[in-house]
């Protein structure tokens, strides 16, 4: 059998655990393995990706040297811990000295780290290193706020609580002033 088949059939057994061993298999259940792992070739593409493919396409700044932000990017992860969703946005930015990118490559890193197993503080992290490592900007940050499956529907059962994580790098670690500035323009005088 080839490891997408054994995917399948691990399905089919937790499919059975979850309704009871019963034996029967009903109608509605019968594509549902395949579809599951069909919907995990997408949730999990990230494995398949690379940052460096992504961001090696840069462009030159001409000299612009003030924040470039792209906020709220929706996102959809996958806990490794439960194998639960969890979803909500993210706020990139940084300070170019001289490499610029286009702007929706901002939003394909995202999708490139949040379609694995994962928790929040390593797409956190993971989205900054790749900003410093292919941009080498003056700074960047990265702030992920989001909702977790796993704590919605099981354990504490917290309906409308929200983790915010965040990565702040060159400047925006060193300048308290860089800092205000993105916040400002992130969340306004809130
Ligand atoms: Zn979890």
């Amino acid at each position: 059998m080839s490891t997408r088949e054994q995917a399948v059939a691990a399905v089919e057994t937790l499919v059975r655990y979850i309704e009871g061993d019963n034996g029967d298999f009903r109608e509605g259940l019968e594509r549902t393995p395949e579809r599951v792992i069909e919907s995990f070739d997408e949730i999990f593409s990230g494995y398949r990706g690379d940052a460096e493919q992504i961001l090696k396409a840069t462009f030159n700044g001409e000299g612009y040297d003030g924040i470039v932000l792209l906020k709220d990017i929706e996102f959809h992860s996958t806990c490794e811990h439960h194998l639960q969703p969890f979803n909500g946005s993210v706020h990139i930015a940084y300070i170019p000295i001289e490499n610029i990118v286009g702007i929706s490559k901002l939003a394909r890193i995202v999708e490139l780290h949040a379609r694995r197993l994962q928790n929040q503080e390593r797409i956190t992290k993971s989205i900054a290193d790749d900003l410093e490592t292919f941009l080498a900007p003056l700074g960047c940050a990265v702030i992920i706020e989001a909702q977790h499956g796993c704590m919605r529907c099981r354990g504490v059962k917290k309906q409308n609580s929200v983790m915010t994580t965040s990565a702040m790098r060159g400047v925006f670690f060193d300048k308290s002033e860089a800092r205000s500035e993105l916040l400002q323009l992130i969340y306004g005088n809130k």
